[in-house]
């Protein structure tokens, strides 16, 4: 492992400058290495430069130099959003240039252990949830990565006694070489981000990659219920601790008695720590977490996985399994409207999410869906739009394919909101149709199953233009 120390005086760089590229920036900076930074926006669009300028670092806006890396590079750390394919990332990959992400970086510099989360669905729920859990049990947590501070001036902040808590992304482990957690979450694989990846087996090795380098001195917190989960499992070296909804565990956190696939939630059923031992401890009944929905009775499971694996004891963590409120733009409730509950779940953004979320609520649903065409067919919806929807008001580029899917499944009520002048007008138009197909009683729900990027800067800014639609209906 590389040590950040041992860049003095070498040639670093940057790709990319969000919040991870400027903390990057500064670190090996503060370390003596000669860092450029540069972006392909122009430099109106980077305000971040200023700062790196103020203290001496080269910034390069608009374009990619031909000669930003030459064989003197020492590394280059690539935002994760960036394509392999872009030209610098070629040219470092041909001269045998170190590629990492910031999450590497991290890695090296964190004197604290790192718990790294990452899955198709629910990293931002158990992340935060995991961050809470770990507060209670006085572990200390600093919860960073995908969810808010970059993880270098996490690692930079960090002391021995601190747990980094880490939102991980595909495409930040994609950019990882010696990153070793001391605990690795894999909540679940389904297909998504497949524009990125280029396909199923990428995407999986990629997130694969949060345990490569684990020994048996870590800890991989697995899900049992999902298949790729379990294959990942069969090679590892560390020690796994498996989680399930649907399966009584002789070792693991499971419930009690377990769901069954098709079967209802009426049970009586509670969360269970069973170690290998023999031991076992109830944690808390699963009606009482804090929020609703199977999924996040598996997003609890994970977390109590983890908090476990961190040495927090059992009893530390009822009061927040209790007391969670879960995170904004999550299935998040907004207000009633002529009886009409309104919900923003705008962060699915994919059809597994948006099965989930409709899963969980009870009364007939409204569904607002659509955005961005990453090139499924989304006929995975199909059972769902035929049995748990009311009414379907679609929008984005990929409305026409979820009308056709919406006519399949022979759902009556479908609307298809054509653009607007602009993409605020669309979906308030959009609101405004789902009001009128609801009738008392009902839910109108925003879970897009698709990204917002085609009309939207950021999942938020959709759903903070929903909430504020519902409120001034
Ligand atoms: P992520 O950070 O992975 O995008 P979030 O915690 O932000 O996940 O949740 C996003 C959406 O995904 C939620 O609104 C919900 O619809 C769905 N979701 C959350 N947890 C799970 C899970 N464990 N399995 C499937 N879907 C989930």
């Amino acid at each position: 492992m590389n040590h950040p120390e041992t860049y003095r005086n070498r040639k670093i760089v940057v790709l990319g400058l969000a919040r991870s590229g400027v903390s990057v920036a500064k670190v090996f900076h503060s370390l003596g290495a000669d860092v450029v930074v540069n972006d392909k926006k122009e430099r109106e669009l980077c305000p971040e430069a200023d700062e790196l300028t103020a203290l001496g670092i080269s910034v390069l806006c608009g374009y990619h130099p031909d000669d930003l890396v030459t064989a003197e590079t020492a590394l280059l750390v690539k935002n994760p959003g960036i394509p392999y394919t872009t030209g610098p990332i070629q040219r470092a990959l041909e001269l045998g240039v170190e590629v990492v992400t910031e999450v590497e970086v991290a890695y090296w510099l964190s004197p604290a252990p790192i718990i790294g989360i990452t899955g198709s669905n629910g990293k931002t729920t158990t992340t935060t949830w995991l961050g809470e859990l770990l507060a209670a049990a006085d572990l200390n947590p600093i919860v960073a990565g995908n969810i808010g501070t970059p993880l270098c001036e996490a690692a930079v902040a960090a002391k021995e006694d601190n747990w980094i808590v880490a939102e991980l992304s595909s495409f930040q482990l994609k950019g990882t070489a010696a990153f070793r957690p001391s605990v690795a979450l894999l909540l679940n694989v389904v297909e998504t981000h497949l524009d990125y990846h280029g396909g199923m087996e990428d995407y999986i090795a990629s997130k694969a990659k949060l345990f490569a380098n684990q020994t048996e001195r870590d800890i991989a917190v697995l899900n049992w219920d999902d298949a790729v989960c379990r294959e990942i499992a069969a090679g590892l070296h560390s020690r796994v601790l498996p989680f399930s909804l649907y399966e009584r565990l002789s070792q693991g956190v499971c419930v009690e008695p377990p769901y069954s696939k098709d079967g209802g939630e009426e049970a009586d059923r509670h969360i269970v720590w069973r170690q290998e031992d023999g031991t076992e401890k109830v944690i808390v009944p699963v009606s009482e977490l804090g929020i609703p929905g199977r999924h996040n009775t598996a997003n609890a499971l994970a977390a109590i996985s983890a908090a476990l694996s961190a040495g927090a004891a059992p009893e530390q963590l009822e009061g927040v399994l209790r007391g969670f409120k879960g995170v904004e733009h999550r299935l998040e409730y907004t207000t009633e409207v002529n009886g009409v509950k309104y919900y923003n779940d705008s962060k699915a953004t994919n059809p597994t999410a948006t099965t989930m979320s409709v899963g969980s609520l009870s009364a007939p649903i409204v569904l607002i869906a659509g955005g961005l065409d990453r090139g499924s067919d989304y006929m995975e919806l199909l059972p769902l739009f035929r049995d748990r929807l009311k009414g379907l008001v679609t929008l984005g580029e990929t409305r026409s394919k979820l009308a056709g899917v919406a006519e399949l499944a022979g759902l009556q009520h479908v609307r298809l909101v054509e653009p607007a002048k602009d993409a605020e007008s669309t979906l308030r138009e959009a609101v405004r149709h789902a009001s009128e197909l609801a009738e008392p009683g009902d839910i109108v729900l925003l879970s897009p199953a698709c990204a917002s990027w085609d009309m939207f800067q950021s999942y938020e800014q959709r759903g903070r233009i929903f909430k504020d639609s519902a409120h001034t209906l």
